[in-house]
């Protein structure tokens, strides 16, 4: 079993392979010289290069929502995908506003499009939000498909909830890069439970409280 979370020797950072760890991945070199060609085929091989120049190109000075743009000009795509929360609509448009002042053509779909009742897919009524009212589902595989019939380019995930953002990118045509990630609890900003684990957010963290 790989236990890369909790290693403490790094050689994989260092390069001191003489020191990896016995249960290390890098045993297997060979499985590593298979896996690089990976990145040599042509659908991948500009992507990696240009994603990791953009590491290079904005390190610790472009914000995320920069190197989205950045990533996609240098990818000459012209029409991204934006598939966001309803939660997040005035967010979405200042998205929507920042990409397209820099000619970008956005084709954006709300979760909750379709407006189909949680329920009408087997949800209990006793688990709605607010119950006796019509609550529709979130709809993340309408909104991968409604931009695959878009012809996206590259598309944004933008708040989508813990799951339903698992199936936007199952269905999605286009490679898909996450702007926010969703978390209610922190303003969008899930480092913040795991910077606090032991502090603030113990008790938030532990299963048996509510
Ligand atoms: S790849 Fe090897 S050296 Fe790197 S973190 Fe994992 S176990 Fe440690």
């Amino acid at each position: 079993m790989f236990t890369c979370a909790s290693c403490t020797i790094l050689a994989c950072k260092s390069g001191q392979l003489d020191q990896m760890p016995k249960n290390c991945p890098m045993q297997d070199r060979a499985f590593f010289d298979q896996v690089v060609q990976e990145y040599f085929k042509e659908e991948n091989h500009d992507f990696f290069l240009t994603s990791t120049a953009i590491e290079y190109l904005g390190y610790c000075r472009w914000p995320r929502l920069r190197e989205v743009a950045e990533f996609a000009k240098r990818m000459g795509y012209t029409r991204l995908g934006m598939g966001f929360c309803v939660g997040l609509h005035k967010e979405a448009a200042i998205v929507d506003r920042v990409l397209r002042k820099q000619g970008f053509e956005v084709v954006s779909v709300a979760c909750k499009t379709g407006n189909i009742p949680k329920v009408d897919l087997g949800y209990s009524p006793d688990m709605l939000l607010r119950p006796g009212t019509r609550e529709a589902m979130c709809n993340p595989i309408a909104q991968a498909e409604l931009l695959n019939r878009a012809e996206t380019q590259f598309n944004i995930c933008l708040g989508l909830c813990v799951g339903h953002d698992s199936l936007f990118y199952k269905y999605s045509k286009a490679p898909v890069t996450t702007l926010v990630a969703k978390d209610r609890a922190t303003g969008h900003n899930p480092a913040a439970a795991i910077y606090c684990a032991d502090g603030y957010f113990k008790d938030r963290l532990d299963p048996e409280k509510p």
